[in-house]
């Protein structure tokens, strides 16, 4: 009997029949032994007994190791992430992903973790060699405190569903924009939506953080309890735990007001020029807030108001365009019919996707040559390979850096003044046109940095939450943050686990 076996299913206290045949598959097993006693040993078997020590604890049905039919992989929005693991664990509770951790840590596996499965990026939330996806699906639960201050969130849960439960109720909450994307990859990376500059991030209104840590021990971080947790969980990533569960204050905006109207391509200078004017005399007012979406063909602009009211004249700027298309008329409507009007805003059917994103100071010239570049990239990529995307400009008012402030403050560093995140989606048909495509957003972003930077409008911070795969986000929070989250990570994360065995991800290791 190997000790270090006892030990480890000693602490998993689980059942006395499962120990004994988890003691037995182990010692019984040679390469864990070669594995255990430093000894050359094969990963991808290693792999498999650990799939088969999660079969045990947690049983067949929470622990796919077939894979046949792929559904299970092809669960990832983008098909640049359908990656086979060894297994894929789908834990029912807490302690279900505790365990699994545990079983992680002790046989030092490769792991990734997937909520909505939303991210593009090969191997944030999908992993391709031996190799375990921790899958939080069924971890999505939708809970209304009886005060209504507060709602739980499962992290598997989807944003749309989660304006769907708050909307009888009156209420909304700071999420994500499209429906389809989960709860938990925006909230770690931040979390913008569009009253973000009246209420701040996604991860500003959190009241409590339950995470499961490397050693599987089960904690809750606010502003009382594992404070520095609670501040890295705040956009830092997937660096210190799995986060089970996320108790978010309501915010009591539900009646709405929005029109939606689309331009031709020809009219995407007066789009911008009219956005611009927007932002550097309309945008103080934090009710409002306008979503513009630049494609080849056509422009959508959406303006909100988080009120209802009659036009408001913040939007006056827009007054001055004729839309080819007034898709949505004025309408007061609610935060939950508006998000079902967005769902068609990005593609659902199977394909290769990417984002990116860059930060600049307001310049509405600045914002045409940028422009300008991407549309003859994007417009050769299109021809050569059929992929389509966007050109976004996101408004950021110094209103959102000062309620992320008045509610505990974040590791991001944004600056406290107007600006703009741009970002891209990107979606295309072809494994071998990866680079071709996302060569387009690649020199798009090198024209932002290079031109702002020319013109005294540099803004480093990079939006985790459209950061690509080769960029770095945190690296752009500022260095005495990135020391901190360091520190915090290192505090409770001692043996490095989710930096040493997690597949992907923007991890400080990486800093
Ligand atoms: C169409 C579209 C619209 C979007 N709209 C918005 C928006 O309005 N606002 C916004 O802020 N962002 C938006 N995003 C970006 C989005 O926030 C990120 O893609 C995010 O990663 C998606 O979260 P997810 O849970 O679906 O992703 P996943 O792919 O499941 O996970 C993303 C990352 O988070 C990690 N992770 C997941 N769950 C956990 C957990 N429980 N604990 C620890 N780490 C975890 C994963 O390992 C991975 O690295 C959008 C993206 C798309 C594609």
């Amino acid at each position: 009997m190997d000790p270090q076996i006892q030990n480890f299913v000693q602490s998993l206290h689980v059942a006395a029949q499962q120990a004994e045949s988890l003691e037995q598959m182990l010692n019984n097993d040679a390469n864990v032994s070669a594995f255990l006693k430093g000894n050359h040993y094969s990963e991808k078997a290693l792999t498999a007994t650990a799939c088969e020590v999660l079969e045990t604890i947690l049983g067949k049905s929470e622990v796919d190791t077939q894979l046949v039919n792929q559904t299970a992989v092809n669960e990832n929005w983008s098909q640049t992430c359908w990656e086979l693991p060894t297994c894929i664990l789908l834990p029912h509770n807490k302690n279900d992903v505790s365990l699994a951790l545990q079983t992680i840590r002790f046989l030092k596996i490769q792991f990734a973790i997937r909520s909505g499965g939303h991210s593009p990026n090969p191997g944030w939330s999908s992993i391709n060699k031996p190799g375990v996806l921790l899958d939080l699906q069924k971890l999505d639960e939708i809970s209304v405190s009886e005060d209504k201050k507060v709602v739980s969130l499962g992290p598997g849960g989807r944003w749309g569903k989660v304006y769907e439960a708050l909307d009888p109720h009156g209420l909304s909450v700071i999420g994500g924009r499209i429906p389809q994307v989960g709860v938990a990859g925006v909230i770690l990376g931040g979390g913008f939506f569009h009253f973000s500059g009246e209420y701040g991030l996604a991860a500003d209104n959190v009241k409590n953080f339950e995470v499961v840590l490397a050693d599987g021990s089960i904690v809750i971080a606010n502003a009382e309890e594992n404070t520095d947790l609670f501040w890295a969980l705040k956009g830092g990533g997937s660096n210190f735990g799995i986060v089970t569960k996320f108790d978010i204050f309501t915010i009591p905006v539900h009646d709405i007001w929005y029109q939606v109207s689309i331009y031709t391509a020809d009219q995407a200078n007066a789009c911008i020029d009219a956005f611009t004017e927007w932002q550097l005399e309309g945008s103080s007012d934090l009710k409002s807030t306008v979503a513009m979406i630049i494609g080849l063909d056509t422009i959508t602009v959406g303006l909100l108001y988080s009120t209802t009211t009659a036009s408001p004249n913040v939007f006056e700027p827009f007054n001055k365009l004729t839309p080819a298309v007034v898709a949505v008329p004025a309408t007061n409507g609610t935060v939950h019919s508006f998000t079902q009007i967005l769902a068609s805003t990005s593609s659902t059917d199977p394909m290769r996707h990417d984002y990116r994103g860059i930060s600049s100071g307001v310049d509405a010239q600045l914002y045409k040559d940028v422009y300008a570049t991407w549309k003859e990239k994007a417009t050769a990529v299109h021809a050569s390979t059929g992929a389509n995307m966007t050109f976004v400009l996101q408004p950021i008012p110094a209103g959102l850096t000062q309620a992320s402030k008045a509610k505990g403050g974040n590791p991001l560093g944004i600056p406290e003044k107007t600006h703009q995140w741009w970002t891209t989606l990107v979606d295309w048909a072809d494994a071998k046109d990866d680079e071709t495509v996302r060569s387009a957003p690649i020199a798009t972003t090198d024209a932002w940095r290079q031109l702002s930077q020319e013109r005294g409008l540099e803004v480093p911070y990079i939006f985790m939450n459209d950061a690509s795969r080769d960029q770095n986000p945190i690296a752009s929070y500022g260095q005495q943050n990135v020391q901190r989250l360091k520190t915090i990570a290192s505090e409770y994360d001692p043996e490095q686990v989710f930096q040493k065995l997690q597949n992907g991800g923007f991890l400080l290791k990486n800093l």
